[in-house]
């Protein structure tokens, strides 16, 4: 048993996710101002997002609808009226020194996501604004502290944020991975979201506690903050879980604080003391009208939504005869799409599930990379695939095909050309190796004669050695049993 095993057996973990999640809208939410990521700092701004006096507010009506799609797709209740708040802070990287967003009055409450037949329930979805952005110069870690000065671009001030802020009732570091996998999905399907987790337009905060098992008083909790991947999410919990059950046990009290991920590291570090809502003086945004969503409106957005990726996967079960535990296990490891891929372009759906979710799943983790990531495509498996059903390569020479593709970054033919992994299932080829093998052991021959059958093996043996692996197994097995006279099965 691993020490988290241990750690396990008498600590569970409580988890509560809040994920920060940039809408793919064109412009701003309070102003007309591009969001296009990337741009020079502070090129997309205006009096508004810069916070100028006199400027006012206008609501970007694309921002609403995308959080109500998004509340409709969560399960929740769509408010028949709400408002914004202002949250009051001082920070460089929020130029009015509040932040336009919602507070006792979200847009969408009281949801729920399904996560391997499991609910996770979604507190509330809320609209609000995001920050600009801060860049550290001098100093070893890129943080505040140590760096020399501070630069601020405000391209990201005033670009539409929608929070997602889940009940606490995740309890394990890879449920709370699966969670955000399967929240990006279904942005992603929804359309309102570019959802990359690298350019900051999905963020994660977990809230990790733990209570004694068997205990339903929640935990204090620490809140991680920079967990820029899925695999950093996992990772997050991880730690957190060894360093809190570590305290615990020593009789120390866990403080509710802010902590920071470190992802060259995977552990976190103890950040601000926790703020209370009260410290933010929330007060309803004078300068916005309220929203009051028109039921047949919500209606029409309920009926237009697409296919969400929980019944895509009841359907793909159907129609591609694979236990829904496999699907599910291969939305986990983000593989799902690329077995889909694989089988459109002729794979059986048997074949391409081993694969991705075997040996490619293993070379993916052996690297700690995500499957799709490793220089495999779906053509590139369908092609070995079809080459193995052809009787043209054996498994074995398919993997060394694969560590070829993925080593040098040619496609399996270049591979199997340069390396000469051909199979030979042509038998007048394979025929003349049996006859040399049953002739080099007349006493084994002899016992496969007298129907010992099993000994035939070592002739199969002998001549996929004389054969340097290439010969397709299957056929001389039926070839040495043909000559011998015994019949095959
Ligand atoms: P804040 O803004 O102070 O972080 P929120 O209400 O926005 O507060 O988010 C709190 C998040 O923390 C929610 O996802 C909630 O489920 C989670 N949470 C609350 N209490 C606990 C706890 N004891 N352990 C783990 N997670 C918790
Ligand atoms: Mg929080
Ligand atoms: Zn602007």
């Amino acid at each position: 048993m691993s020490v988290l095993d241990d750690v396990l057996a008498t600590w569970e973990p409580v988890i509560g996710m809040e994920t920060h999640v940039e809408l793919g809208t064109a412009s701003k939410m309070f102003c007309g101002c591009s969001t296009v990521f990337g741009a020079p700092p502070n090129t997309h701004v205006c009096p508004v997002c810069l916070g100028l006096p006199g400027s006012l507010p206008v609501a970007n009506e694309a921002a609403i609808r995308y959080t109500v799609m998004i509340g409709l797709a969560l399960n929740c209740s769509i408010a028949p009226w709400c408002r914004f708040a202002r949250k009051n802070y001082f920070y460089p990287d929020m130029p009015k020194n509040y932040q336009i967003s919602q507070y006792d009055e979200p847009l969408c409450v009281d949801g729920w996501i399904e996560i391997d037949g499991e609910r996770i329930g979604i507190e509330r979805v809320h609209l609000e604004e995001d920050t600009g952005k801060s860049l550290h110069v001098g100093g070893a870690t890129g943080r505040i502290h140590g760096a020399d000065y501070s630069l601020v671009d405000y391209n990201r001030a005033g670009i539409p944020l929608v929070e997602i802020v889940t009940r606490p009732d995740i309890h394990s570091a890879e449920a709370a991975r699966a969670y955000v996998t399967e929240l990006r999905d279904i942005l992603r399907t929804l359309g309102a979201s570019d959802v990359k987790m690298e350019e900051g337009s999905l963020r994660c905060d977990v809230n990790v506690s733990l209570r004694p098992r068997g205990s339903s008083v929640l935990g204090t909790r620490a809140e991680v903050k920079n967990v820029n991947s899925l695999r950093s999410v996992e990772r997050a919990v991880r730690h957190e879980v060894g360093r809190q059950a570590a305290r615990l046990e020593a009789g120390e009290r866990i403080v509710q604080e802010t902590r920071h991920f470190h992802e060259n590291t995977g552990t976190t570090t103890e950040g601000r003391s926790k703020e209370e809502a009260q410290d933010y003086r929330y007060f309803p945004e004078p300068d916005l009208v309220p929203i009051a969503p028109d039921p047949a409106w919500v209606a029409s957005l309920r009926d237009g939504l697409p296919e969400l990726p929980s019944v895509r996967r009841s359907r793909l079960v159907g129609s591609l005869g694979l236990a829904s535990s496999d699907v599910d296990a291969m939305t986990r490891a983000g593989v799902l799409d690329l077995v889909i891929e694989t089988v459109a372009l002729g794979a059986s759906a048997a074949e391409a599930r081993n694969w991705w979710l075997g040996d490619l799943q293993a070379r993916a983790n052996a690297a700690s990379v995500d499957a799709g990531d490793l220089g495999v495509t779906p053509a590139h498996v369908a092609r070995v695939c079809a080459l193995v059903a052809a009787g043209d390569l054996s498994a074995t020479m398919a993997k060394a095909v694969f560590d070829g593709v993925i080593s040098t970054g040619s496609d399996p033919d270049a591979v199997i050309a340069e390396r000469g992994l051909k199979q030979v299932s042509e038998e007048g080829a394979l025929g003349a190796a049996v006859d040399d093998a049953i002739a080099a052991n007349p006493d084994i021959a002899a016992k496969v004669r007298d129907g010992k059958v099993a000994a035939a093996g070592a002739l199969v043996g002998a001549v996929m050695k004389a054969m340097r692996g290439q010969a397709n197994a299957a056929t001389v097995n039926r070839l040495v049993l043909e000559r011998l006279g015994v019949a095959d099965g």
